[in-house]
């Protein structure tokens, strides 16, 4: 009969002590098996009135369990003090989980290259509103509200008639308005455009503008500022070419096309057989636009270029898509670490 009663004691013990989760329970568990009043010590005392041959044979298993028991407790007193790290399901020769590190986004990271690079030729760096008005976005650019030119740009209209900037442009009326010549500055910004996006074709994409008005500006300084810049940014040896082009808001206008990243200016895909790769717009301000702001176009003169971002890193490290550029994989990102 007592040793059916231990056996049970030490069962019910067990599975009590494995479920026992705070110091709170263990404690009252140790009162209700191993302390003077507990189920085993009234055993123990009780073996007194035994005969002699049960004495013995209940004295020594009533002690194994106690034994048992107390190792059992102190066990489970130690993992519950020193928390999960050293529970015995958790291996703590394992090596440790390795931090993951954020990274500059490639856009991020060209656009602060392009900055840089402008502001070490002199030019300040400005930012504007990506909501417009039409007269900033359009008007004042030489492109009156029937003006066909409009159609290059795809609108994002909002209901109240102004609309998310197509380019950043506007920027240059709405700092000519501000300041008097000599201007020289570069904006950098997002735009716009209500567009099916593809490979080449966002909706939303970043550009920088750049602006510079004074006395005497001419042709040959826009052509020499973007020659510095192109060496600066993708190393002198790059050939560049300079090609008649039209902006409503420049005359004359024209494109910078660098040799071909890929191919080295031989053909290829890329390129699209051609060898060079076009990188930006620019020109000399109109003299329309100059006037609409009050500078007096026989005074001043100056040149602007506008160019898109994204399309940099691109080229530099061969992605194939824009799309890509703001979807949010983190596979894609990491890559620029
Ligand atoms: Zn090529």
């Amino acid at each position: 009969m007592f040793l059916e009663e231990l056996g049970k004691i030490e069962e019910e013990a067990g599975r009590e002590l494995r479920e026992a989760d705070s110091q709170d329970k263990l404690s009252s568990w140790h009162t209700r098996y191993l302390g003077r009043k507990g189920r085993l010590t009234s055993i123990l005392k009780s073996i007194g009135a035994l005969s002699l041959e049960n004495r013995k044979e209940v004295g020594s298993k009533a002690n194994q369990v106690k034994e048992r028991l107390s190792l059992s407790f102190s066990q489970r007193k130690d993992e519950l003090s020193c928390g999960p790290s050293l529970r015995e399901d958790v291996d703590i020769t394992l090596p440790g989980r390795p931090f993951t590190y954020g990274s500059l986004h490639p856009t991020t990271k060209v656009l602060r290259e392009i900055c840089t690079i402008f502001s070490g030729l002199g030019f300040g760096v400005v930012e504007g509103p990506e909501i417009e008005e039409d007269y900033y976005n359009f008007e004042a650019l030489n492109m009156p509200e029937d003006h066909p030119a409009r159609d290059m740009w795809a609108t994002l209209w909002m209901e109240n008639g102004l609309l998310l900037r197509t380019h950043t442009s506007p920027m240059q009326i709405r700092i000519m308005e501000r300041a008097s010549p000599p201007i020289r500055v570069i904006i950098p910004g997002r735009c716009y455009r209500y567009e099916a996006t593809d490979a080449t074709h966002e909706s939303m994409f970043y550009q920088v503008e750049g602006l510079a008005v004074d006395k005497g500006i001419t042709l040959a300084h826009l052509k020499g500022t973007l020659t510095e810049f192109s060496h600066l940014l993708f190393g002198e040896e790059r050939k560049i070419r300079f090609r008649c082009d039209y902006f409503p808001f420049v005359e004359p206008g024209m494109e910078m096309s660098i040799e071909c990243l890929s191919c080295q200016g031989k053909g290829c895909r890329t390129c699209r057989g051609s060898g060079w790769l076009e990188i930006l717009g620019a020109g000399m301000v109109h003299p329309r636009v100059l006037e609409r702001v009050n500078i007096d176009p026989e005074v001043y003169s100056g040149f602007a270029f506008g160019m898109g971002v994204e399309r940099i890193p691109m080229l530099k490290y061969r992605i194939d898509d824009i799309r890509h550029f703001y979807a949010d994989d983190l596979r894609f990102l990491a890559q620029f670490r």
